[in-house]
């Protein structure tokens, strides 16, 4: 009988256990096997859920989810298929979509997806055409149709979010883009890996506080040597392990039967508190080998889980200069958000005011001079010389203020005023992929994100809740290297009224 994984999680009580299984740059052999047999022994084993299948993890070249996903499926385990937003454009993606359902795989984790890394030749082209939020409202929209062709099971969307972000700039921006994907349609959420039960416990409190309902499941990952260097040197994008963990990883692996010993009670014992403190369920990764560690820890946290409360304080972090959206996690009934200091610069500052003020005149439908500028937009147009427009006064505007791309389909009001085409490289126009560390961009990592920016910026004025407020569409390709002024005050841009698509009327 093929195991349910939205059966499991509409469940109520039922705890779920999933496990991340990483496909490598290969077709056949070992690591394949290594895989296909991790997942029988899974599901001969009964307390697996699903396995979720890493999509071009970190950017490089593996073996696709789908074809992998597939035969695991045909073994009757069920299976999330993690699905980015890096490699094709909107229409492999909605392709991609198109042959999953044919192959009955509607359980998708949808990502904007780690940066490129390298390939055949050298480094990938990024393509992140979509982010995470309107990859979900594409699948949305895809089971509409779904469900009028007769489909009797449709796309199952989740999506990821990182608590582990550690100033209110970055915590902010992570949680209002859960609530776009929520509101987008996803319907269940996996967490970023970390080892601060503070911050697992911030999204539980962050979740009832918003009266979110979606089931959170807490990702928990056996924690050995080989994966605890990278992840404490910063190069797994937005996770976080700590010196003092890292230290006693280290000492523990000295002998490497108690390392592993040490490894499994460490991701038992937290699963038992992640269990505790009401999580859904976990998401095991980290297992690479066999099953065997997988039932080993599902055995201790068995055996423990009734003493959940006596290993909670091994998971609270104490270290300085953190933000926490709640000071007081375990007493708070009553929600007392935390409060960062920022600093904005003056230049920083007067580049907010002036693009805002600017904006407010030239690009408010509802102004009273916005008649006047529609008519010159379309006298210019048709005389065919808004070129001159563009050429000498908006293209050397723009180029100066916001290092512009010339889109031709300008976003910049969605992010504080500044350009998500040049200012962020997975070009996100509905809030910050989980990818940055203390603030800094996860790929130019001397910059600050630019909806860190955005953020502090719109804080100084009490204007963030119009930062991510609705849901941004796609940028519109065919606009490129033309007059984004224009095409703004004509309505050819992403904010011009939407009809519904033919098919929907
Ligand atoms: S969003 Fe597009 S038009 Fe606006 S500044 Fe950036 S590249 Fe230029």
């Amino acid at each position: 009988m093929i195991r349910n994984f939205n059966d499991d999680i509409s469940t109520p009580d039922k705890f779920v256990v999933t496990l991340e299984l990483v496909p490598g740059r290969e077709s056949s052999g070992r690591t394949i096997d290594t895989i296909t047999g991790i997942s029988k022994d899974a599901y001969a084993d009964g307390r697996i859920t699903a396995v979720s299948i890493t999509d071009n993890p970190g950017g490089n070249p593996a073996l696709s989810p789908d074809a992998l996903g597939h035969e695991i499926l045909d073994d009757g385990m069920d299976v999330i298929v993690h699905f980015t937003c890096r490699d094709t454009n909107r229409v492999g993606m909605e392709s991609r979509a198109l042959q999953l359902a044919h192959m009955g795989m509607k359980n998708i984790l949808a990502l904007t997806g780690d940066y490129s890394g390298k390939g055949f030749g050298g480094a990938g082209s990024p393509v992140f055409d979509f982010d995470s939020v309107i990859l979900t409202t594409m699948l949305n929209d895809l089971n509409k149709r779904l469900i009028r062709a007769g489909h009797s099971s449709i796309f199952i969307t989740g999506c990821a979010v990182s608590p582990f972000k550690y100033t209110e700039a970055e915590s902010w921006v992570q949680y209002k883009k859960l609530e776009r994907k929520i509101d987008a349609g996803a319907s269940f959420t996996i967490t970023q890996l970390g080892y601060d039960i503070d911050k697992y416990e911030e999204l539980l409190l962050y979740n009832k506080h918003k009266k979110i309902e979606t089931p959170a499941l807490a990702s928990l990952y056996l924690l050995d040597k080989r994966s605890a260097r990278p992840m404490h040197a910063g190069r797994i994008p937005g996770v976080h392990v700590t010196e003092k963990l890292f230290k006693k990883v280290m000492q523990e692996w000295e002998v490497s039967s108690e390392g592993m010993k040490q490894a499994i009670e460490r991701t038992a014992r937290l699963g038992v508190v992640l269990k505790g403190i009401g999580y859904k369920g976990i998401h095991l990764g980290g297992i690479h080998d066999s099953f065997e560690t997988v039932g080993k820890i599902l055995d201790r946290m068995s055996e423990i889980e009734h003493n959940w409360l006596d290993y909670i304080e091994e998971f609270r972090e104490n270290e300085p200069n953190r933000f926490y959206l709640y000071k007081q996690p375990e007493t708070a009934k009553t929600v007392i958000p935390g409060k960062d200091t920022i600093k904005v610069k003056i230049a920083e500052n007067f580049h907010y005011l002036f693009l805002r003020t600017a904006h407010d005149l030239f690009f408010d439908k509802r102004a009273s001079l916005a008649p006047m500028y529609k008519k010159i937009s379309s006298s210019l147009d048709k005389s065919k010389t808004s070129w001159m427009l563009k050429a000498f006064l908006e293209d050397p505007f723009k180029k100066m203020m916001l290092s512009c791309k010339s889109c031709g389909d300008c976003g910049i009001q969605h992010v504080g005023f500044l350009c998500p085409e040049s200012g962020c490289p997975k070009h996100t126009r509905n809030g910050a992929c989980g990818g940055s560390n203390d603030g800094f961009c996860e790929v130019n990592t001397d910059k600050l994100c630019v909806w860190v920016r955005a953020y502090n910026r719109m804080k100084k004025h009490g204007e963030t809740e119009k930062l991510t407020r609705e849901f941004v569409p796609p940028r519109l390709w065919e606009l490129k290297d033309t007059s984004s002024w224009i095409n703004f005050h004509l309505d050819r841009d992403h904010q011009k009224p939407l009809k519904p698509p033919a098919r929907m009327l």
